[in-house]
């Protein structure tokens, strides 16, 4: 785990994206899912972890369908203060085009009640490919899971709802402001 890659991606001269510092939740871990029209529309959902925030580009955003399983492609580790980041950034920069939080807040592990070495569970379902959480997000809230295929593709991910009792067939991604600003992007 480490930023070394998002630093290679970026000219902080020229983008106002934070740079590049590892940074902790207090309490509980949290979640965040910008909205980024960059080239092509996509998702970026992301996972606080060990003090930065993994990374997945959703092409067709998050579902709250158990039957909708989301290509989720894992990206370079974020750093903590990207969760806040919305703006612009600019042309000629990696990821040129508007972002917005479109959605946030904390999450848990599924079925994992000691919270002493949570974050060493965590690291494992990752490294295994296979990772269950509970979202109580502002959008997205109830039980997900990210599962590695076994593809040629280092980092072809899916997201999958899990069915309980916020699953909807109802697309979430109407919903299309920011949850911090109410900004479109
Ligand atoms: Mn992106």
């Amino acid at each position: 785990m480490s930023l070394h890659k998002y630093n290679l991606k970026r000219n902080f001269d020229s983008t106002s994206e934070p740079k590049a510092e590892i940074g902790k939740s207090k309490k509980e871990l949290v979640f965040v899912v910008q909205k980024h029209a960059a080239s092509h529309l996509h998702y970026d959902f992301r996972l606080e972890m060990g003090g930065l925030l993994k990374s997945w580009a959703i092409p067709k955003g998050p579902s709250m369908s158990p039957s909708n399983k989301r290509l989720a492609i894992m990206v370079e580790d974020h750093p903590y203060s990207y969760k806040d980041f919305e703006g612009t950034i600019p042309e000629g920069n990696y990821g040129a085009g508007n972002v917005i939080v479109w959605d946030n807040g904390t999450y848990t592990l599924a079925d994992y009640k000691n919270t002493d070495d949570f974050e060493d569970v965590l690291k494992s379902d990752l490294q295994n490919g296979h990772l269950s959480f509970i979202l109580n997000g502002k959008k997205l809230k109830g039980e997900f899971t990210l599962v590695k295929l076994k593809t040629k593709e280092e980092n072809t991910w899916l997201l999958i709802k899990s069915k309980d009792q916020y699953a909807t067939e109802e697309d979430i991604l109407q919903q299309y402001k920011s949850v911090l600003s109410n900004k479109t992007v």
